[in-house]
């Protein structure tokens, strides 16, 4: 499994993220999942002293040009140079601020230039009895593929997160059930653009309502490679229980 623990905003003081990073890094060491911390970006510092251990870490988001006169900015040449090998982009938190599909596709094609590996948050606000909400997530997931180059097809992250669960609790987040059909559709648009054997090895992750009591049932037989956990990953508590449960 790989788990990405997107902290948003929610660590306030480099004293509560050391402490993190500690309980990440047991984690990560254990060499069970591939444990991925996605700090805000003054923390980026801190990981990239890391280089004896197993966690990774990933920014959570990046900018759409090369750098220059951009003040608040956040390049890949500066996360290459820290030594960060992913990145977030397309978080329904950055789509909501104004990041549109095609703000997206260029954050993708930067980030791949840079040697970065692009989880790309893909997920509809809402669920319709129509189903519309499946044409949402395909385009999201078209607008990808069409924009950046065979070669890298295989080169990205998805990360499944519905609008709709992201911040709530286990329980209102979504069943076993409908993630397992969420994954199956989602690799049947990626049979479009890859052959299926390259569809089946692409990293498919789930995020929203992640918690201790819904995280093995989410990432046993639904299909998925992994987690990305939010609200539950900036308690090193949770998220150590919550890792340590999954199969
Ligand atoms: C997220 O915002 O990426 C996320 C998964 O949040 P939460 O786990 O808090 O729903």
């Amino acid at each position: 499994m790989i788990i990405v623990a997107n902290w948003k905003a929610k660590v306030g003081s480099v004293a509560d993220a050391k402490k993190l990073i500690v309980a990440s890094k047991k984690l990560a060491d254990a060499r069970i999942h591939t444990v991925i911390v996605a700090p805000s970006a003054p923390y980026l510092g801190l990981f990239s002293l890391e280089n004896k251990s197993k966690l990774q870490f990933a920014a959570q988001d990046i900018t759409l040009t090369d750098g220059g006169a951009q003040t608040g900015e956040v390049t890949g040449a500066m996360l290459a140079t820290l030594k960060a090998k992913y990145v977030i982009i397309g978080h329904s938190e950055r789509r909501a601020l104004g990041d549109t599909d095609a703000d997206v596709l260029v954050k993708i094609k930067h980030a791949l230039s840079s040697g970065l590996i692009p989880i790309v948050c893909v997920g509809e606000k809402e669920r319709d009895a129509e189903a519309q909400y499946l044409s949402v997530l395909r385009s999201q997931i078209d607008s990808v593929y069409t924009g950046i180059q065979v070669k890298h097809h295989d080169s990205i992250i998805l990360a499944y997160e519905p609008i709709w669960a992201i911040g709530k609790s286990a329980s209102e987040g979504i069943t076993p059930d409908d993630l397992t059909e969420m994954i199956q559709y989602i690799r049947k648009v990626l049979s479009v653009y890859l052959p299926p054997k390259k569809v089946e090895k692409v990293s498919i992750l789930y995020g929203g309502a992640v918690e201790p009591s819904n995280a093995k049932a989410l990432a046993s037989s639904t299909g998925v490679n992994g987690l990305l956990v939010g609200h539950a990953s900036t308690d090193s508590k949770l998220f150590t229980t919550l890792v340590k449960a999954l199969p």
